[in-house]
């Protein structure tokens, strides 16, 4: 059985690193997620678990049996000053349900590992579900050379933390997994609105990361005629407006440009560079709604004279979840006293590269309030425990 009070202790200790109160501020690669997953490798190994990290910091511990495994976990990063739920409650519910049945003699068929994945969110090096990617071979190539904002690149980071600085060598052979699962919190209101603490994901929606630079001309604000001027962050305004009408217009997309600089950023200087991020996402046709914005970012730049690159930073499609899984997970909320709606996650995760890689994947949703990525995210005790105990249901179910 699930014991609640271990893990709103467990949970309480976890949060403690990179975090205070409820803020927590534990970037992908560093120091302090090394912190997390030393304290998240002594619970596991102190249930017997042969425990491991790979080449791109992903952590595993694994328990006893033949042939292919079971993989359930999450991720211990989180974006500066987010909440303490996101990716960690997944880790902590998988420790918690692994724990239940060890602690309840359960003899496993299959061998069950838990994972928890380096530097899901991206947040210091611009390469989302960066662990995962490695493990299941889906990096880009040359990924290792990009740089945070000190200049310090992913290989550095890595070697900082004992490893050869190659995330590519992470890679494991994907048939070595029977199935995925992970618990995350719901990030969204539709749980809380329905009353209800669980939820089993049906699709991923696809999310496609950009770096767009626009290059113009730096000009003095007083002296150049408003016809002679080649302005960067006009033309990236326009943008900005586009990417809102393009995933207005679609069905089930959302477009958001969340981070832009202007170069060189004075009140007299027309702008001559400005730098901007895209996060188009959509639960059906994400090429057309990429290939609009591109269309758009290309007519716009045209039209005003100014030029654009554009840097793919990551470019995942639609992901639809395993139906058998799905069916798994339903009889394992429906054990616990919980009817599980079917939810789109509107959000990435982990489990996309699993499920892309063919892996049978499903995911349960734990209700949440507060937003996500913001220190007001919060999952209570009871339903964690909820989510966790629905987790050891259906690891029971597939590994023994
Ligand atoms: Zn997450």
């Amino acid at each position: 059985m699930i014991d609640p009070g271990r893990l709103e202790r467990r949970s309480s200790e976890l949060a403690r690193i990179g975090g205070t109160d409820t803020s927590v501020s534990r970037l992908g690669l560093s120091a302090d997620e090394q912190r997390a997953r030393d304290l998240v490798r002594g619970w596991l190994a102190a249930k017997g678990a042969q425990v491991r990290r790979d080449a791109a910091a992903n952590l595993f511990a694994r328990f006893h049996g033949e042939g292919q495994g079971i993989l359930v976990g999450s991720h211990l990063d989180s974006v500066p000053e987010g909440g303490r739920f996101d990716g960690a409650l997944g880790v902590l519910c998988a420790v918690e349900a692994i724990a239940a049945l060890v602690d309840a003699k359960i003899k496993l068929r299959r061998p069950i590992e838990v994972v928890a994945w380096a530097d899901e969110e991206g947040a210091r090096f611009g390469v989302g579900l960066f662990g995962s990617t490695a493990a299941f071979g889906r990096l880009a190539r040359g990924v290792g050379d990009r740089t945070d904002r000190d200049g310090i690149s992913i290989a550095e980071a890595l070697r900082a933390l004992g490893e050869q600085g190659d995330p590519a060598v992470a890679r494991r052979d994907p048939k070595e997994i029977a199935a995925y699962l992970e618990l995350h919190i719901e990030q969204g209101p539709r749980l809380e609105t329905a009353g209800l603490p669980l939820g089993i994901v049906s699709d991923i929606v696809g999310i496609y990361h950009a770096r767009v630079a626009i290059r113009g001309r730096a000009d003095h604000a007083g002296a150049t005629v408003m016809t002679a001027r080649a302005d960067a962050l006009a033309a990236a305004s326009e943008i900005v407006l586009a990417v809102e009408r393009i995933a207005r217009g679609r069905p089930d997309s959302v477009g958001t440009v969340g981070e832009i600089a202007v170069r060189p950023g004075a009140k007299n200087v027309v702008p001559g560079e400005c730098v901007f991020t895209l996060d188009l996402r959509a639960a059906r046709d994400h090429d057309g709604l990429v290939r609009d914005v591109l269309e758009a970012v290309t007519g716009i730049v045209s039209a005003r004279g100014v030029e654009a690159s554009v840097d793919d930073l990551a470019r995942v499609p639609v992901t639809p979840l395993d139906p058998k899984i799905r069916d798994v997970l339903k009889r394992a909320t429906t054990s616990v006293g919980v009817e599980a709606p079917l939810l789109v996650s509107g959000a990435g995760h982990d489990a996309q590269n699993p499920a892309l890689s063919g892996v049978p994947t499903g995911m349960i949703f734990v209700r949440s309030t507060g937003g996500s990525h913001t220190p007001r995210e919060f999952a209570s005790t009871e339903d964690a425990a909820l989510g966790a105990q629905a987790l050891a249901n259906a690891l029971k179910e597939l590994a023994t």
